[in-house]
């Protein structure tokens, strides 16, 4: 009864693809398997040098670091990224989430993780926004590794204003303090992978990950969903 209600449903509204807004097929979920195809994937997971890694030279000691998708201006991840943060289109950062971990758990560089961070975001927003969305796609992260997503291991302290006008060293000046990890114990010799939606300077990741380095013998790697890229 259930199936024959969702396919009368389905005929009143399709579920379109958020990409092209063709109707989505049995089997696809938020967007069609062709606009799956041809999302602009970065390829760097195998790739120790890669631009994501780069950035943070010098800066924080991480294992490795690597982003899924190419953001462009006004691509189609900007597009995807704005349903998903502004539209309340949760369920696009979880579906985003598990296609981007289906290619990383099968990398050397990150197979042998032992937790998900998201990146927190500060409790203000998260209430407007109504959800993290790094936590999403997080989520949809560890459903695929099948491995713990610990949201409260590290936390946001104090609020930074908006970080967009500001230069590099001026954001980490901002944002150095503004992370706490409240039981540090809990990842002595732990395999972190930190989780944010998309990475341009890098600051507010270096400083999670500079919070997660002071535990005993712990390892951090970062993964975002997207990299700026002009
Ligand atoms: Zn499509």
């Amino acid at each position: 009864m259930k199936k024959i209600l969702d396919s009368l449903l389905y005929l009143l509204y399709p579920e379109l693809c958020l990409v092209c807004g063709n109707s989505l097929v049995e089997g696809e979920t938020v967007i069609c398997g062709y606009c799956e195809n041809n999302l602009p994937r970065t390829r760097f997971h195998d790739d120790s040098d890669n631009l994501v890694s780069q950035l943070f030279w010098g800066r924080v000691n991480l294992k490795a670091a690597t982003s899924f998708l190419f953001f462009r201006r006004k691509g189609v991840v900007q597009q995807l990224m704005h349903q998903f943060k502004y539209k309340g289109e949760r369920e696009v950062g979880r579906y985003l989430g598990k296609i981007f971990a289906q290619e990383l758990v099968v990398s050397e560089n990150y197979s042998d993780v032992d937790c998900i961070v998201p990146v927190p975001l500060h409790p203000d927003k998260q209430k407007k926004r109504g959800y993290n969305q790094s936590e999403e796609i997080a989520r949809g992260m560890s459903e695929v590794f099948q491995i713990p997503c610990k949201n409260n291991l590290i936390q946001r302290a104090v609020y930074t204003s908006s970080q967009t006008k500001k230069s590099r060293f001026n954001r980490w000046e901002n944002v150095s303090s503004v992370f706490v990890v409240p039981e540090p114990e809990a990842i002595n010799y732990k395999n972190i992978l930190i989780v944010d939606d998309v990475v341009t300077t890098g600051a507010t990741l270096e400083a999670c990950a500079q919070k997660l380095l002071q535990s005993t013998n712990s390892q951090v790697s970062i993964a975002t969903l997207a990299v700026a890229y002009n």
